[in-house]
């Protein structure tokens, strides 16, 4: 008779049929289970379970309700906070869910798994001359924290955020039963999980819309301290006057301080891409004119990256588009019929055209760690982990909080050395004043790496169209027709757990800048509903839900009425009934 959840998970896992996999503490598949992106977003798990199917996944989520322990549920892991994907009781990962399905009748659609990462959907659905609205920085970034939280893609000012095309999604409810969640069949839920995180259930399986994908093109630059003014005032312009639907930049205001040294390095990343054939008139010809350096990655070598090096002809024969299945029929209201001709000056400053693979990996180097903060070795610091496990032995029996784990022992769980968090502020859009403050906070804020154990802050400017929400559909993260709000998003790095609330208060005080200067130029508001995938963890549901919080908290007590997702990490819609927690807490309101 098993005493705990984690040993009722072993038996079950152990039962002839099963197709999942128990992992206790210390193992290899331990290890992969809570590894994360950010190595701060990793926590000590008491034990991992891969669910290997969708009935499997029914029989855990039973298990944990019925034990009362705390789990987590991870997709990618690029959770960008501690506390999301991660927890001190049953490490959920959702990796062996990788079918990726097209079903070209009735309506092109893609079935992808909720253990997919989008640079494996892509390379999956782009030679079908298809592809779907995903993540920017795509590599190793989760379809399903993406997609249950909201989605900015490079598509969206055509195509809307990633939420908006979604066509259904097959879910295990808390209860355990499995059941499709879309128009037609529980559309309440259909809606509630559009932003709606793990709240509701774990989704096994999104039902995604596709959309033809042509070659694309664009180019990465990078501008050194002389050039930021200029680039700073023609990012503004490119903001504020831009129209094309198909046009898209990212501005890194990017700061690395290299150990050993004490002045950072600054450049500004640009990433511009046009999701089409350059036609005659050319969106980033304003960026043409000023001195900088083309950014080329490697056609040849997926992932290996050569800043600065001189631009060469691209080889496409390996991922090229097979044209004959592109479907021209999407509407393209930014097509002038023109010529696709690259003009001298673009060519000189690194445009050309490009398959989406390209584009992808272009703007995935924008959050690209050095080589130095990278991970040197994959290995767990076991000795360290195993003295926080066997201080508290069957924590879940216990029922007892864990120790605080020293954080060197979580070296080897992240694939970014060091403490990191993703921040952001909403804002409706760019003025020339916003762009030189966002410049400037970002400065100040590198300036203090050096005596803080600092090693990168970066802030983006990604600025979106008026009309990004012009196909919104009801969801559970407020984004109504006729309004428009996108993150201005920091991500700074540190060495130390040590250091965590200086850069905590740093990024506050950097933000509070911004954001005043931002309501100022009338780029900002109170009301904006704040983005949870790049959100502090701190972040409260209604800062995040705004009005939408009572029939999200309704539809928590209609689909999970014993509040087992509550035992859920995350960022938690608060439950009507508020049952207590095994150490006797009740939940609260606030994460
Ligand atoms: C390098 C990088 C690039 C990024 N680029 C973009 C971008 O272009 N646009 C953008 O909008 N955001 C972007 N983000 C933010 C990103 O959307 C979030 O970090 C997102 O949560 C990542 O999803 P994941 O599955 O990898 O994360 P995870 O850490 O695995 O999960 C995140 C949340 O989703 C929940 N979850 C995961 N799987 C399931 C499931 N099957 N059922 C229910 N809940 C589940 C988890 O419990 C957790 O609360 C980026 C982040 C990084 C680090």
């Amino acid at each position: 008779m098993a005493t705990s959840a984690a040993e009722e998970l072993r038996e079950f896992c152990q039962t002839p049929g099963s197709a999942s996999q128990f992992f206790p503490f210390g193992s290899q598949g331990y290890k992969d289970s809570v590894r994360h992106w950010l190595q701060s977003s990793s926590d000590v798990a008491e034990a991992a379970v891969q669910p290997g199917n969708a009935k499997d996944l029914s029989e855990i989520v039973k298990i944990l309700g019925k034990w009362r322990a705390p789990f987590a549920v991870k997709g990618g892991g690029h959770a960008t906070s501690p506390n999301l994907s991660s927890t001190r009781g049953i490490q959920i990962y959702m990796n062996r869910f990788e079918n990726v399905r097209y079903l070209r009748k009735p309506d092109k659609r893609l079935e992808v798994g909720a253990g997919c990462l989008w640079d494996r959907v892509y390379r999956e659905v782009v030679p079908l001359g298809r592809n779907v609205i995903g993540g920017a920085a795509s590599e190793g970034v989760g379809v399903a924290g993406w997609c249950l939280g909201g989605g900015y893609s490079l598509k969206s000012n055509n195509y809307g955020i990633g939420i908006d095309s979604i066509l259904g999604f097959e879910v295990v409810l808390p209860d355990g039963r499995i059941v499709n969640a879309n128009q037609n069949e529980n559309s309440d839920l259909f809606a509630a999980l559009k932003g709606g995180g793990n709240n509701f259930g774990i989704v096994t399986k999104f039902i995604l819309k596709t959309y033809p994908q042509r070659r694309t093109y664009g180019a990465r630059i990078t501008f050194q301290k002389p050039e930021f003014e200029q680039a700073e005032a023609a990012i503004a312009d490119f903001a504020e006057k831009e129209t094309k639907r198909r046009a898209a930049i990212v501005a890194a205001f990017r700061h690395t301080l290299i150990p050993g040294k004490t002045e950072p390095e600054s450049v500004i990343n640009l990433t511009c891409i046009y999701d089409g054939k350059k036609r005659t008139y050319d969106p980033f010809k304003r960026f043409q004119s000023i001195k900088g350096s083309p950014y080329q990655p490697d056609a040849a070598g997926w992932g290996v990256r050569a800043a600065a090096a001189p631009v060469q002809p691209m080889s496409f024969a390996q991922r090229a588009i097979k044209v004959s299945n592109v479907d021209d029929s999407d509407n393209d209201a930014d097509d002038d019929g023109g010529s696709s001709e690259i003009s001298a000056s673009a060519a000189a400053a690194g445009f050309r055209e490009m398959d989406y693979f390209e584009a992808d990996q272009l703007s995935g180097s924008r959050f690209d760690p050095p080589e130095w903060q990278k991970q040197s070795s994959p290995a767990l610091d076991m000795p360290t982990f195993a003295q926080v496990r066997t201080a508290q032995p069957m924590m879940m029996a216990a029922a007892a909080p864990m120790p605080t784990p020293q954080k060197s022992s979580m070296s080897g769980v992240g694939e970014v050395k060091g403490c990191g968090r993703f921040g952001c502020i909403m804002v409706s859009g760019y003025t020339k004043k916003l762009v030189k403050t966002v410049s400037e906070q970002s400065r100040i804020s590198a300036s203090k790496m050096a005596n803080n154990g600092g090693r990168m802050v970066i802030i983006d400017v990604w600025p979106f169209l008026p009309r990004l929400f012009e196909t919104s559909t009801p969801s559970a993260w407020p984004h109504p027709r006729g309004k428009v709000w996108f993150p201005c998003l920091a991500y700074f790095l540190w060495e130390e757990e040590k250091d965590t609330k200086f850069w905590l208060d740093e990024m506050a005080r950097a933000f509070a800048k911004i954001k005043e200067v931002a309501k100022k130029e009338g780029c900002h508001e109170d009301s904006f509903p704040a983005y949870c995938n790049v959100s502090l963890d701190t972040t409260t549901p209604e800062e995040i839900y705004r009005d939408n919080l009572p029939w999200l908290m309704d539809l928590r007590a209609k689909y999970d009425p014993d509040d087992v997702m509550g035992l859920c990490s995350g960022f938690k819609i608060p439950h009507p009934g508020g049952r207590a927690k095994p150490d006797g807490d009740r939940d609260t309101v606030s994460t």
